[in-house]
C-alpha cells in the first residue's frame, strides 16, 4: 500500500518531501511524486501519514 499525490491539486510547496520518513517523495520534473515502492504509509514511524498531515491542500496526499 502507498499514498499518492494528486498532481492537479499540488502547489509544489515541498513541505511533504521533508516530512516523509521513508524518503519516498521527490520532485520529478514539475511534480512532486511518491514512489510507491518506498512509501510505507508511515507504518511503524507515525500514527498518521505525514505527507497528508503537513500538506496545506486538503485531499492531495491520498491512498493510491
Ligand atoms: S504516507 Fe508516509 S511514507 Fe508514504 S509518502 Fe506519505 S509520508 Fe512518506
Ligand atoms: S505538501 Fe501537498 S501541496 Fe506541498 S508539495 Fe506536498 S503534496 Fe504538494
Amino acid at each position: 500500500m502507498a499514498f499518492k499525490i494528486i498532481a492537479s491539486q499540488c502547489t509544489q510547496c515541498g513541505a511533504c518531501e521533508f516530512e516523509c520518513p521513508s524518503g519516498a517523495i521527490e520532485l520529478k520534473g514539475e511534480n512532486y511524486v511518491i514512489d510507491p515502492k518506498k512509501c510505507t504509509e508511515c507504518e511503524g514511524a507515525f500514527e498518521t501519514q505525514q505527507c497528508a498531515s503537513v500538506c496545506p491542500v486538503p485531499k492531495t496526499c491520498v491512498p493510491a
